[in-house]
């Protein structure tokens, strides 16, 4: 019982005058039940470990038994899938392999062209924006970039080019809930006006090229992001952030353009063909914002709170030169958190080997996850209009817990898997995953350097 009652745990204030408050006097606390509370330093998340609920599964493992692949020479399951380029908007940009094993990047592909080669991945509009091109027209009074118009004239030109979006268009208009008689009486105008998103957005698709992994047999071998090797990752993040510059460069009223992955439907995907999203806003976003709040107070947070606390209290389970993993606390969700070492704090700003020894380390956890475990994916990282700077971080999420009513009620999450249960299901499984090749460029568990201050973010 020693102390267990001393200690209190204050919520953030997120009001000017409530800073005073001490904030989370003791962030980490087991109680003599084996009840672990946990909140997390930066957004104030009271979580709760109890150990008699940690009995229950980890996985929401499918119950229906796989079902055998009929082989096809050109994967067609999903909208997203290489026989069906033609259902998703005008392509912005694909990666593509040469012959010789280079990569190369194609930008806005001619329509006659779309199916010539096969994409590693893909960048695509969402066909349901999220934040609308009207958003940026009538609230900005944004306009369309030279090169945007160029492309539209260029892709509407072309008879093929004209063919696609149209029946995209109509497509998009009969998901809305438009009849057969209602699109039909609209003219090609009318059309073509709503076709300015595919175009110009700032909600975009980087789709994977591939639905199942290669010599799949089962309906349940996936193309997850850990069934990619270390290589393809790396290219599939370079290719994100290309995109990334991308928005910023062509629409001056994005402040900060957010990235996110959902893997299976229960983390909120529509296909279960892997793809990333990325969201242009004019705001940074509250999370974004009240972290920076944060930093503003003691600039080292990251490390003070994230990176030291988690080495003192063993929760460091992977590392390389350029970054290093943590089991995250004070997440409604187990997650493992990757915290790039960079002194550059923007994604673009990394130089090669600092983006390659990231991407080894976000790709290692999320081959330690395993395909079958629905995940989010969401990055963090300091806004280009912000001073103020924190690491180019990743957050993977396991979508393995359902929050229930008693989370709603009183804002304490039930985890039911600890930081530290969460490090000992992932560390066994890095190290089978090293031994077998798939992973690379990590050192894992003891092997860790655990540097206190190791996050550079920020200094010269
Ligand atoms: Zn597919």
């Amino acid at each position: 019982m020693e102390g267990a009652v001393r200690f209190y745990f204050f919520r953030p204030c997120r009001l000017k005058e409530c800073r005073r408050l001490p904030k989370y006097q003791n962030p980490y606390f087991t109680l003599p039940d084996g009840t672990l509370k946990h909140i997390n330093p930066l957004t104030g998340t009271e979580v709760w470990s109890v150990p008699t609920r940690a009995h229950r599964p980890f996985f929401n493992r499918s119950l229906t038994p796989p079902k055998p692949l009929t082989k096809v020479s050109k994967e067609n399951y999903c909208d997203f899938c290489q026989t069906e380029y033609f259902r998703t908007p005008p392509e912005k940009a694909r990666l593509v392999q040469t012959s010789d094993g280079n990569y190369q990047r194609i930008e806005k592909l001619n329509p006659d062209l779309l199916e010539a080669s096969q994409a590693l991945f893909r960048r695509v509009a969402n066909l349901f924006e999220i934040v609308t091109i009207d958003y940026w027209t009538k609230n900005h009074g944004f306009e369309f970039s030279a090169a945007q118009s160029q492309w539209k004239r260029n892709y509407l030109e072309n008879p093929r080019g004209m063919e696609h979006v149209l029946h995209m268009v109509d497509m998009k208009l009969k998901m809305s809930g438009k009849t057969g008689e209602e699109i039909a009486k609209m003219t090609a105008t009318e059309k073509l006006n709503l076709s300015n998103g595919f175009f110009a957005g700032a909600h975009e698709l980087v789709i994977s090229g591939r639905h199942y992994r290669p010599r799949a047999e089962w309906d349940n071998e996936l193309y997850s992001s850990g069934e990619m090797s270390p290589e393809e990752h790396y290219r599939y993040l370079r290719f994100t952030i290309d995109a990334m510059m991308d928005i910023y460069a062509n629409n001056r009223f994005v402040r900060y353009v957010t990235v996110f992955q959902n893997w299976l439907q229960p983390a909120g995907a529509s296909f279960d063909h892997l793809h990333k999203q990325l969201v242009g806003l004019d705001e940074w976003g509250t999370s974004i914002q009240a972290e920076l709040e944060t930093v503003r107070e003691n600039p080292n947070i990251y490390n003070d709170s994230i990176v030291n606390f988690s080495i003192s209290h063993n929760l460091v389970f992977a590392e390389n030169d350029h970054a290093i993993a943590i089991s995250e606390i004070g997440h409604r969700y187990p997650t493992l958190a990757i915290y790039s070492k960079s002194q550059h704090a923007r994604p673009d700003e990394h130089k090669e080997e600092e983006l390659r020894g990231f991407s080894d380390l976000v790709h290692a956890c999320h081959a330690a996850t395993g395909s079958e475990v629905p995940c989010n994916e969401e990055w963090y990282y300091s806004p280009r209009d912000s001073i103020q700077l924190m690491p180019w971080h990743i957050l993977i999420k396991w979508r393995t817990v359902n929050p229930a009513g008693f989370e709603g009620g009183t804002k304490i999450f039930i985890n039911p898997v600890s930081p530290v249960m969460l490090r000992d299901q992932v560390v066994p499984r890095l190290y089978e995953l090293r031994n077998q090749g798939k992973i690379r460029n990590i050192r894992i568990a003891t092997e860790c350097e655990a540097k206190p201050n190791s996050l550079l973010y920020g200094q010269k």
